[in-house]
């Protein structure tokens, strides 16, 4: 265990799968981390990019995908706040709670960490808490080295954290995981779940009861009333 030390993963969540929870369970195996918080963001609706399920429902499955594990926490930190959610912002709201930079661990898949040079605040982010970036389907380790190879006197094992929990306070690092996770994407879910698919192994049950529930990333009754009218 490292105690004291908090996992965060963050995502848009629209809807939260299989793949996030694969990820947070292999930063929590490698890292030995007592508690995850998953945070959905906001994303404000003008943006080119709006989630699809309103910000209440991506936290509703949020917090019913934290059944899965013990070490996870819903926190709807993020969405409490107005504007787009920044990776900055959100570790520096941390550190006002009492976490010191190497007491936080900012989790992602390789494909998100990949992009950290167009994150706000970079390279000045990486000096707000640790990174632990996870394999995905199609996304090696390979990726990372390949394109951030300046980064390299930062990456660590992730036994690192394990053997020395309590390092200097502000010495952050960025712990590669090779870690198997399901190949899934919010993306290719809410397509099955348009074309009336079925996707109950892809999300946990509560998480699939409450999709198919409340009618989620389905063609909603009024569009196709709409469609209709048009004909
Ligand atoms: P979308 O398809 O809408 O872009 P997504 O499935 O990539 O969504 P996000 O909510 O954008 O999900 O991802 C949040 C974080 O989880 C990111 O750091 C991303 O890299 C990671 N992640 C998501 N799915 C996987 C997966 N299957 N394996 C590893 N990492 C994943």
């Amino acid at each position: 265990m490292s105690p004291g030390i908090v996992g965060v993963l963050g995502g848009t969540f629209d809807p939260i799968h299989r793949g996030h929870l694969d990820v947070a369970r292999a930063a929590h195996d490698a890292l030995g981390l007592e508690r995850i918080l998953l945070m959905p963001a906001h994303v404000p609706p003008h943006r080119h990019r709006a989630p699809h399920a309103s910000a209440y429902h991506r936290f509703a499955m949020t917090a019913l995908a934290a059944q899965d594990a013990p070490y996870l926490v819903a926190d709807d930190a993020e969405l409490r706040v107005d504007g787009p959610s920044y990776t900055a912002h959100t570790l520096a709201r941390l550190a006002t709670t009492g976490y010191a930079p190497s007491q936080i661990v900012f989790i992602t898949g390789v494909d998100a960490f990949a992009e950290i040079a167009t994150w706000f605040d970079y390279p000045r982010v990486l000096d707000a808490a640790h990174f632990a970036v996870v394999t995905r389907p199609g996304h090696g380790l390979d990726l990372i080295e390949a394109r951030l190879g300046a980064l390299r006197p930062r990456f660590a094992p992730p036994q690192a954290l394990r053997d020395a929990p309590a390092a200097n306070a502000y010495e952050t690092r960025v712990f590669l995981i090779d870690a198997p996770t399901s190949d899934v994407s919010s993306t290719s879910l809410r397509a099955a779940l348009a074309a009336g698919g079925d996707v109950a192994a892809l999300v946990t049950p509560p998480v699939h009861a409450h999709i198919v529930r409340h009618g989620l990333y389905r063609p909603s009754l009024s569009q196709a009333g709409r469609l209709h009218e048009e004909s």
